[in-house]
């Protein structure tokens, strides 16, 4: 499956309003293949200055839903800015949002069906994608919860 080509014929963000009401489905065990996982490690260890870095790993990721009932969200969603922190490298299941048809828009504007999408899932299933909170832990990147004080450190962060 090739990705990238999935990305391209998946409608764009054109349609969508911007309003982040479906920041709700950002749960904790949204799933990325490996090819995407790499990327978006990319994504994180160099365009996310590394005390934003720490900031969005380290923070609370509970929201509430209702009272008493809260859940985790991503460990990649920004609660503080309220958005995703990796959006232009979003894996696959979170450019579907809102585009087929077990996973409508939440404030239900009328967006374009992508018909395929039971089929990439099929096919998606086959890389063996996994929850994104175990990529993030198996990466190193959320115990990384302090300032590096090492200079050599700093400056590997920001390179
Ligand atoms: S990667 Fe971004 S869009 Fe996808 S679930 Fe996490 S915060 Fe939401």
């Amino acid at each position: 499956m090739d990705l990238l080509d999935v990305y391209d014929r998946l409608p764009t963000g054109r349609y969508c309003s911007g309003c982040h009401a479906c920041a709700i489905r950002c749960s904790g065990d949204v799933p990325a293949a490996a090819e995407e996982w790499e990327c978006m490690e990319d994504y994180l260890r160099h365009r996310i200055p590394p005390s934003e870095l720490q900031r969005l790993l380290g923070e609370s990721k509970s929201y509430q839903v209702a009272a008493g009932y809260s859940i985790e969200l991503c460990p990649l969603y920004d609660m503080k800015a309220k958005s995703c922190a990796v959006y232009p490298v979003r894996p696959l299941i979170c450019r579907m949002l809102g585009f087929v048809e077990w996973m409508p828009c939440p404030i239900e504007r009328p967006l374009p069906v992508a018909t395929e999408g039971l089929e990439w899932m099929r096919q998606y299933a086959a890389m063996n994608p996994r929850p994104i909170p175990r990529w993030v832990a198996d990466s190193g990147l959320s115990i990384r919860r302090q300032a590096p004080t090492d200079q050599s450190e700093v400056a590997r962060w920001a390179s």
